[in-house]
């Protein structure tokens, strides 16, 4: 069997996961999962470890791909976790293979790469995403897009992505939820990224300036810090970001590490009382015209995550006809035992 450590390919594997996951545009936390297909065995990212880290950490996991396919399509649930189907004796750090495994499984290509890019977010968030995406990737040379609109990721995705796309599909837009490109090398699958990411840019609308002192302040003595990066105070200083974020939740990850939707804090309130009267004090609490404010107890992630909002919503225009996850969606998320392993890691790792 090819091993992880003769082949040029596993090597480019590792450098460009590494690159997708530390590009906050494009993966946030353990989000995004890559993959490698070679002699009949998935190498998948293992589920909870993060992209960025592919360089320093072994992330991937072994998992045989003709039995795993055959379960897909029988609808045998074994799939869901494929943990049936990890290659044990190369697994021996005891990994789990990603929530999206299937999905890796049923792309033909050798490699796949799933991300969370804000560009594409964006646009899959859209109730027209799919005339959105259509208006600018048709007659792109090269590229055979599909689209999906939102179903759980895993395998309900998966069975849903190998139903839908027509032979060569090479770039699959996922709604409320992401991009995945596939092709016969990981170079040439992340040109892919590049030239779909470019097509569906915007540019983000500008923001104002935090209120760093004036949300210090209100923070002090609750159990509410400042977000770790700056960049995620634009939710609650732009105000057509707001009006989006407080609508409701626009892909899985977002309730999966801040919890559904964004909090707004009304005038005259103080982030101690809203801890201190919820059973579920919010994850994230936008402060209109200052910025947001984090809850202590988030998962690692947290943080990555609320500045994904800012970017997305800011690439959305103010107009825009939006799609939300339902109330039954956000509960299939955080009551699915694959997600719960998923944050049970974040919180292990909790920074
Ligand atoms: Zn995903």
């Amino acid at each position: 069997m090819t091993t992880q450590t003769n082949d040029p390919e596993f090597a480019a594997l590792r450098r460009f996961s590494a690159l997708l996951g530390r590009d906050p545009l494009r993966t946030q936390a353990a989000g995004g999962n890559t993959s490698l297909k070679r002699d009949g065995v998935l190498w998948v990212k293992a589920s909870g470890t993060w992209l960025a880290e592919a360089e320093e950490r072994d992330i991937f996991v072994a998992v045989s791909l003709p039995p795993l396919l055959d379960a897909i399509r029988a609808n045998d649930e074994r799939a869901a976790k494929a943990t049936d189907f990890v290659v044990a004796d190369a697994n021996p750090l005891g990994l789990r293979p990603s929530v999206e495994t299937s999905v890796h499984a049923v792309l033909p290509q050798a490699a796949v790469l799933h991300i969370h890019c804000v560009e594409t977010v964006a646009r899959v968030a859209r109730a027209d995403a799919r005339e959105e995406i259509a208006a600018r990737l048709d007659g792109l040379d090269g590229i055979v897009w599909s689209y999906v609109p939102y179903v759980k990721p895993g395998l309900p995705l998966a069975r849903e992505i190998d139903a839908v796309s027509k032979p060569g599909t090479n770039v699959v837009l996922l709604g409320n939820h992401g991009l995945i490109v596939a092709a016969d090398t990981v170079a040439a699958a992340v040109r892919l990224i590049e030239r779909v990411g470019a097509a569906l840019a915007e540019p983000a609308r500008q923001a104002s300036e935090p209120d760093i002192a004036g949300l210090e302040a209100l923070a002090a003595g609750s159990p509410y810090r400042l977000p770790t990066d700056p960049a995620a105070h634009a939710t609650a200083t732009d105000p057509a970001r707001l009006a989006i974020a407080a609508r409701g939740t626009l892909y899985p990850d977002h309730v999966v590490f801040l919890g559904s939707g964004t909090a707004v804090l009304a005038e005259g309130d103080a982030p101690a009382d809203v801890a201190a009267r919820a059973t579920l004090p919010p994850m994230l609490l936008a402060v209109p015209g200052k910025g947001v404010l984090i809850h202590r107890d988030v998962l690692r992630g947290g943080d990555a995550l609320a500045r994904a909002l800012a970017e997305v919503t800011g690439r959305i225009s103010v107009d825009a006809p939006l799609r939300f996850l339902t109330v039954e969606e956000e509960q299939e998320l955080v009551t699915w035992d694959a997600e719960i392993y998923r944050r049970s890691l974040a919180g292990a790792s909790k920074s």
